[in-house]
């Protein structure tokens, strides 16, 4: 009879190579077994209960079908805190980390800055924000209601209390949010449907994509939207930082452009545009 890792790996090396596999393995040991990654090297049938090893098993056709393992487990790592991820919010991205990594480099962590995160989906910029600082006000607006409830465990799980959830469909009722920023920041859809053949499968079939696309014929329909929005939100000395879509860095930061925002385009750590930082006229280097 097959041991559970080589049943594992001969279910999912249709899919993955054998590196990958090896990974998908031990992330499922851990999160089974409750275990740190790095105590899942050396794990054997013998370390596993009868149920531990029919659950890797189920883990392994879910992943054999395309599905993300995220969404298997019900979890991500982000900024290394846990987030709980369901379909109807996006699994956090590297790139996503940067941004906020980013921001929180750049801002004084003891303010009280007033925060708004547009498209919080599962929470993880929103929530890391406001763990990074926590005499802050974060706002978080989703256009999805599902998605705010498990932003909702998100910010419950990590005990970030100050933290405002609202249902908003930001294009269209923006209006309803009230008040100045200090900081806004969104990963708004951004990807054309003609691209949709350069993203892996499992992308297409299990991320939400309302999260994900935009209209072919007005990619940057979210990015106007802020920037107009920033135009009579944004304090005085604020910063807007936005995920982009890598294929229309200087397109997106004309829009910031034109609206007379001082900004500046950002690579991501796989040397793509992937961030427009925008100020206001002549606080640009006051920030940086
Ligand atoms: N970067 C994500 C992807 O490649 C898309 C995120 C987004 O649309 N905001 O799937």
């Amino acid at each position: 009879m097959q041991n559970s890792k080589t049943t594992f790996l001969s279910l999912t090396d249709n899919l993955y190579s054998t590196n990958e596999c090896g990974i998908l393995w031990r992330r499922s040991v851990a999160a089974i077994c409750n275990l740190p990654l790095e105590k899942c090297y050396f794990i054997d049938d013998s370390d596993l209960s009868g149920e531990q090893k029919e659950q890797l098993k189920s883990v392994a056709e879910r992943l054999a079908c395309g599905e993300p393992l995220e969404y298997i487990l019900g979890f991500a790592e982000f900024c290394s805190l846990r987030f709980n991820v369901n379909k109807s919010v996006l699994i956090p991205r590297l790139e996503t980390q940067e941004m906020v990594d980013f921001i929180g480099r750049n801002r004084d962590r003891e303010k009280a800055w007033r925060i708004l995160d547009i498209g919080t989906g599962s929470g993880c910029i929103g929530v890391t924000l406001a763990k990074l600082f926590p005499n802050s006000k974060v706002t978080a607006i989703d256009i999805s209601s599902d998605a705010l409830e498990c932003a909702k465990s998100n910010a419950a799980l990590h005990g970030a209390c100050n933290v405002d959830f609202i249902l908003c469909d930001f294009i269209n009722g923006s209006d309803t949010i009230k008040g100045c920023f200090d900081i806004i920041v969104s990963n708004p859809p951004y990807v054309r449907p003609t691209e949709r053949n350069t993203m892996p499968k499992r992308v297409i079939d299990f991320e939400p994509h309302t999260a994900l696309f935009v209209p072919e014929n007005d990619p940057l329909l979210f990015y106007r939207h802020i920037a107009m929005f920033a135009k009579s939100h944004l304090t005085a000395d604020g910063m807007v930082m936005v995920e982009i879509n890598q294929y229309l860095g200087t397109q997106t930061l004309e829009v910031f452009k034109s609206l007379d925002f001082d900004c500046e385009l950002k690579k991501d750590t796989f040397f793509e545009n992937r961030f427009v930082y925008a100020c206001n006229k002549n606080f640009y280097f006051v920030n940086l």
